[in-house]
Parts: structure tokens; C-alpha cells; sequence
């Protein structure tokens, strides 16, 4: 399907592919809202699952199209992205977005669709304690799904002004040095940099989990005995459910308005990726149209 896109979104995987962590060469950009030009969603307006998947491997046939070795992904592997004025997606990718869903919002549908997929990957208890690690953009996102279980969390970063934001949500936030060792059921870490395994290992009590939710460059350096000896469960995450996102951000139970620091026209890219790189930025939207 052509779709014609209208707002694309800047995150951190986009300043990943710049240092040519992926080795991409195209278009980038993978978060956008836009309206479908062909196919039975023509005239709407779309957000869109960002692999695309052979359809016919033992990971689609198992219901895994995520994992499809062959993968491409939209703006990161293979296949040119959002920040353009088109782009195409196989049909099957295309979710209809709600009228209650403005713009703005519905370019955070693939993040908040990775956060959804915390829930996905392991049960929070209302009774458990947890630590999520990173007060940046997935950090502020997935503590707010985090939240909406009940259980007793609280945020940890560095930055004040983030912090603030949590706290504004109604969510407990705190600077990095204030959380006590084996002090948490479960763990997630959103930081992005290797240095966030080590913290989350010193946080977590034995048999507690560790969530990990980012990616990033490079090898942690972590006590990995501790994993054997506290019988730590260690889990990755990634992409997640384009329903629940739309949900929550249609309803405004995930609330991003405030998370939104600039927008820049397309013809302004360049700036708008240096904008997004300046430490302390949260969201950086495109405007297409
Ligand atoms: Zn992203
Ligand atoms: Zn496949």
C-alpha cells in the first residue's frame, strides 16, 4: 500500500542508524501516522507495524512474523522509511486509526506499541515492586503502560525535568542513587546503554526478573554469577501490539502531549535529527504535509 505520510517521529533508534549502528542505507525513519492512497484502507488514516515478514518461514508459520529471519524493517532495515512524503507497507502492516486520535499522538502508536509489549513478555503483579530504569522516551512510555497493573513502581533517571514529567503522570520518580540493592521484584531496563544491566542486577532481589526493553551499542559489563546464584530471570523485549496502543493513547490513558519538545518541517530533517541528538530531548515530530 502507498500512504502519503503526514507526521513521522524521531527516536533513538533513528540516531542509532545515523552512527551507522544498523548499516542502513535509505530512507529512515520508522514512527509516523499517514493516509493509506491504495488498497481497501484508501483515504484513511493509518499507523503501520514496521517488519515485514516473508509470511511463509516456521517463525510466521509459528505466528512469529518479528522474528522472520528475512525480515526487513521500515527506515532501519532494507526498506525505505517515514521520513519522506510516501512510503509503502504491505496491508496486513496498516492499523485504522480512531477520528479521537490527533496526530500528534497517533505518531507515538509504534513506541507505545513497544511498551505494550513489557505486559506481553511478563506478568506485574499489583503487589510487585518495580524499578524501571531510563527516564528517556521508551522509559516515560513504558512506565505509564507499567503503571496502568497497579504495582508499586517507580521510575529512576537523571534528569529532572523527565522525572518531573513521571511525576506529573502520578508516578513515583527518583534520581539513580536513591534505590536500595536486591530491593526489587522485577526490573526494567529502558536506559539504552550498556550501563544499565549492571544497576538493574545490583537492584533486583534473587529470584526477581530483569526486563530489557532497550538496545544499544556495545557489551555490558554486569556480574553475570549473580544471574546463577540469585536465580535472576532475564528478559528481552521489542516490538509490540498496534491495538493496545491505539487504545490507550485514543482514550488518553497514555499521555504524550508533554513529550513532544519540537516540530520541524521535513525539509528541516537535518536540524530536527540534531535536535533529537541534543541530551534531554524527548520527542522530535516531522511535519510531512
Ligand atoms: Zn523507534
Ligand atoms: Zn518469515
Amino acid at each position: 500500500v502507498v500512504i502519503r505520510v503526514r507526521k513521522a517521529g524521531v527516536c533513538a533508534t533513528d540516531l542509532e542508524v545515523i552512527r551507522g549502528y544498523y548499516g542502513y542505507q535509505g530512507v529512515m525513519g520508522h514512527e509516523f501516522v499517514g493516509v493509506a492512497e491504495t488498497g481497501r484502507y484508501q483515504g484513511q488514516r493509518v499507523a503501520g507495524e514496521i517488519n515485514l515478514s516473508c509470511g511463509e518461514c516456521a517463525f510466521c508459520l509459528k505466528g512469529m512474523p518479528t522474528h522472520c529471519p528475512t525480515r526487513t524493517v521500515l527506515g532501519i532495515v532494507d526498506h525505505d522509511g517515514a521520513f519522506a512524503d510516501y512510503l509503502t507497507l504491505p496491508e496486513a502492516n496498516l492499523h485504522l486509526l480512531p477520528e479521537t486520535l490527533g496526530d500528534d499522538q497517533a505518531v507515538f502508536v509504534e513506541p507505545v506499541a513497544a511498551a505494550f509489549q513489557t505486559l506481553e513478555c511478563i506478568h506485574i503483579s499489583p503487589h510487585d515492586r518495580v524499578v524501571l530504569l531510563g527516564d528517556g522516551r521508551l522509559g516515560l512510555l513504558t512506565a505509564q503502560v507499567v503503571s496502568l497493573t497497579g504495582c508499586d513502581l517507580t521510575v529512576v533517571g537523571k534528569h529532572e525535568r523527565k522525572l518531573s514529567l513521571a511525576e506529573d503522570w502520578g508516578i513515583d520518580a527518583q534520581f539513580v542513587d536513591d534505590i536500595q540493592a536486591n530491593s526489587a521484584d522485577i526490573v526494567i531496563d529502558c536506559t539504552g546503554n550498556p550501563g544499565g544491566f549492571a544497576d538493574a542486577l545490583e537492584w533486583v532481589r534473587p529470584r526477581g526478573s530483569i526486563l530489557l526493553k532497550s538496545t544499544y551499542h556495545g557489551l555490558p559489563e554486569a556480574d553475570l554469577t549473580r544471574v546463577v546464584v540469585d536465580e535472576i530471570t532475564v528478559i528481552g523485549s521489542r516490538c509490540g501490539p498496534f491495538p493496545a496502543a491505539i487504545k490507550a493513547l485514543a482514550q488518553g490513558t497514555i499521555k504524550v502531549g508533554s513529550m513532544i519538545d519540537a516540530h520541524y518541517n521535513l525539509d528541516d530533517g537535518v536540524a530536527a535529527l540534531e535536535h533529537a541528538a541534543t541530551p534531554g530531548t524527548l520527542k522530535i515530530i516531522l511535519d510531512v504535509v
